[in-house]
């Protein structure tokens, strides 16, 4: 069997554990030896006991857990070609020489430029004396296989990432809560949700919550869109309904391309309306907590998948994203994922909303 290497980094979610159980115990059912490697990039850079070797009982007891007990971080050595050397020579110390990166889409790039890197990162080691040449033969290729936990679901290539899930259970749980406090009261509460520039957990929410108004950064709304506001939550209110929701996506704009704030909105309506509105900002409770089942299972499915990957990949292989496809665990090539994701990004700065919706395809609830 092979020799892998499994990190998470750039911002954790809920999910990444029960990926690297699976990455563990995969690896080791099918003869691998698998290594932890500790705080992201960094740790690989850093070596020593970040990088550990797993057994089947180094990862008992995570799959309920949030967060990654393996610690993820960002990690500015790794973005110098010193300290991808150092990176290489800590990997080549045990032998490792297939790696799975559990991140978003800056720590793939990252993945795959060390990948591409690597023969020439092997003969610089070479030259200073710091390995043998057999020992540069035996590793001559590096394998790389990504897998994206992100809780904003905002990568081209998957239908879900790797905590969207649970990050939507969380959001939705407090406004269940919201809700039973604020019809005894008639309030209106305004929620900011995270998200980046990708409006997903937001159009979700309310949708799963029965908002009265979201905004979403991919559709900002039309000028006089106060007006309409008003008019919809004073008709709600004239129905019978003791309280508002309204859902903000942290990238929400309005038509003019300006930020959205919550606390804009709920200004506009205590002025308007005198309704008694209140701002709640989720934060990073959305991070938190336990993964949701679809998650665990999903990180399941994707890490024995990228052990699978991994042992059969050939030096001509590209390096893969494993994906969710309708249902189907799937692998995808990562730096086309990884272009369509910059491809929707630019698209989003240049306010083609049409073109981001279109390009990042089914994944998206539109
Ligand atoms: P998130 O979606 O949570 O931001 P991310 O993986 O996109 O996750 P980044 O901060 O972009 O987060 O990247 C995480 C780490 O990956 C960086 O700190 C750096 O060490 C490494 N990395 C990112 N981009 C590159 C790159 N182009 N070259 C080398 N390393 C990189």
């Amino acid at each position: 069997g092979c020799v892998i290497g499994v990190f998470t980094s750039g911002g954790d979610s809920q999910g990444m554990n029960a990926a690297t159980r699976a990455i563990v115990r995969m690896g080791i059912y099918v003869g691998c030896k698998v290594y932890l490697i500790k705080e992201g990039y960094q740790g690989m850079v850093d070596g020593g006991s970040n990088i550990v070797l797993a057994d089947w009982k180094s990862v008992s007891n995570i799959i309920q857990s949030g967060g990654t007990i393996i610690g993820s971080a960002r990690c500015a050595d790794f973005r110098e070609r010193p300290g991808r050397l150092q990176a290489a020579y800590n990997l080549l110390e045990r032998g490792i020489t297939n790696l799975v990166c559990i991140g978003g889409d800056g720590s793939l790039t990252g993945a795959n430029l060390f990948r591409i890197e690597w023969s020439s990162l092997l003969e610089e080691l070479v030259k200073t004396g710091r390995i043998t040449s057999q020992k540069a033969q035996e590793c001559a290729h590096l394998n790389v296989v990504g897998l994206v936990g992100s809780i904003d679901n905002d990568f081209c290539g998957t239908d879900m990432t790797i905590g969207t899930d649970s990050a939507l259970h969380r959001i939705i749980e407090a406004i269940d809560n919201i809700n039973t406090t604020a019809s005894s009261h008639q309030r209106c509460f305004v929620m900011e949700v995270m998200g980046r520039h990708c409006g997903y957990l937001a159009l979700v929410a309310a949708l799963a919550s029965e908002a009265d108004w979201v905004f979403i950064p991919e559709s900002p709304p039309e000028k006089g869109w106060e007006d309409k506001l008003c008019e919809k939550l004073a008709q709600e209110r004239s129905l019978g309904q003791r309280l508002n929701i309204i859902i903000v996506s942290e990238g929400a704009i309005d038509e003019e391309g300006r930020p959205i704030t919550a606390d804009q909105i709920k200004d506009l309506i205590s002025k308007r309306l005198k309704y008694d509105t209140r701002v709640t900002i989720l934060g990073h409770v959305q991070r938190g907590g336990n993964p949701s089942a679809f998650d665990r299972l999903l990180g399941c499915r994707m890490g024995a998948e990228a052990v699978l990957a991994l042992m059969e990949a050939t030096p001509f292989t590209p390096a893969c994203v494993i994906s969710l496809n309708g249902n189907q665990i799937v692998r995808v090539p990562l730096m086309e994922c990884v272009a369509r994701t910059k491809e929707v990004q630019a698209a989003m700065d240049k306010k083609e909303f049409q073109k981001a919706v279109e390009l990042r395809g089914r994944d998206f609830v539109a």
